[in-house]
């Protein structure tokens, strides 16, 4: 599933691809894709002249803000736009094609049909499901130490399924969850309510270090993630855990492990994330 820097990514290529283009008629293949309005003629209809002015993000999710609406779209696990001419072949599992009057199509293919799209009046996105219930932006101002500890600390519940909870933050997943945890030398397993102040700042400074590295490095190519122009993030090469079972921490030298933690295939170095608070041998974060 892409994460904040991935779609992040897909932002910054669909800025370039479409904003200014305006939308003649959308078709949709898939109906139940579209979770609001609930009437996909309707959706259809709302988008019909519309001009694509600015494209957001919030957490995980794109907004298309357009004249008078805002569309908020989730990719989920394998969602992907791409901007096509009308003479190209529509793929297979192409389920949303919005068609824009200069004859370019804006297609939206989602082989495994997880991803979502809302449609509200401008400005009123941010009052609904699904960004109503979002915790903070981690790459935001408002993502201030004080702010991320108010919201986690005094829970007797697992770091990182916290981490992962978009409740409490937005936009991080399975992939920058071990590798801001590994950063802070903090063990998935560690309760919120065991990290003391020096690990509840470098687990702080570790999430916003983490994300905003694999934004400039166009996010990482896990599995099919590829961005909007088919080009492949290259922040893969630079993951420090995530993938990286049985071979040597860049730290210690020590083999990588792979585990489940709540659910989840979950990357550490044992020697440099201990289980029990206050044992790492290790004061300095690795570069
Ligand atoms: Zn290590």
């Amino acid at each position: 599933m892409p994460e904040l820097p991935e779609v992040e990514t897909i932002r910054r290529t669909l800025s370039r691809l479409i904003v200014g283009r305006t939308i003649d008629r959308t078709a949709v293949t898939l109906g139940r894709m579209i979770q609001h309005p609930k009437d996909v003629a309707q959706f259809c209809v709302m988008l019909e002249g519309q001009t694509v002015r600015h494209i957001g993000r919030r957490g995980k999710y794109l907004c298309i803000l357009l004249d008078d609406y805002t569309l908020v779209s989730h990719l989920r696990m394998e969602g992907r736009y791409g901007l096509y001419s009308g003479a190209d072949p529509v793929e297979k599992h192409t389920h949303v094609i919005f068609y824009f009057r200069d004859g370019t199509e804006l297609r939206y293919r989602d082989v495994r049909q997880f991803g979502t799209m809302h449609l509200f009046p401008a400005g009123e996105e941010r009052r609904h499901p699904p960004l109503r219930d979002l915790g903070l932006e981690p790459l935001d101002s408002s993502f201030t130490l004080e702010e991320f500890r108010r919201r986690l600390q005094n829970r007797p519940t697992k770091i990182k399924p916290l981490l992962l909870n978009q409740k409490y933050v937005a936009g991080i997943g399975n992939i920058y969850a071990d590798e801001a945890l590994f950063l802070s030398g903090i063990h998935p397993e560690r309760t919120a309510d065991s990290l003391s102040d020096a690990e509840w700042e470098k687990l702080h400074e570790a999430v916003i270090r983490t994300l905003r590295e694999a934004v400039e490095a166009g996010g990482s190519s896990i599995k099919s993630y590829v961005n909007g122009q088919g080009e492949m993030g290259r922040f893969q090469q630079q993951l420090r855990v995530y993938g990286r079972k049985e071979q040597p921490c860049y730290r210690c030298g020590g083999p990588i492990e792979k585990t489940v933690v709540g659910g989840r295939g979950t990357h550490i170095c044992p020697r440099c994330q201990p289980k029990e608070a206050g044992e790492s041998e290790h004061q300095e974060v690795c570069g």
